[in-house]
């Protein structure tokens, strides 16, 4: 089993679809598994959905990046405190 570290590592991409089908697997066996993850990960995909809804639907990677960035801090922080 992976730990929390390695989920929230990969956690961008798996929001994105963007991990081949073996990290997957191994992404959901954790969430099932663990509370925690299971919460940053509905957050994160909530808040995603939302950036994705409300603007352009094609961001360019950069802006992308920056996006997921700021989630990835704003979620890091909320689990440090
Ligand atoms: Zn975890």
């Amino acid at each position: 089993m992976i730990t929390c570290d390695e989920f929230m590592a990969e956690l961008g991409n798996y929001v994105e679809g963007d991990v081949v089908a073996e990290v997957r697997q191994r992404l959901e066996f954790h969430i099932s598994h663990c509370q925690t993850c299971q919460v940053v990960y509905d957050s994160t995909l909530k808040t995603v959905k939302i950036v994705t809804d409300s603007g352009s639907f094609e961001l360019p990677e950069v802006a992308a990046k920056a996006i997921r960035d700021k989630i990835m801090a704003r979620i890091r922080k909320g689990m440090a405190s």
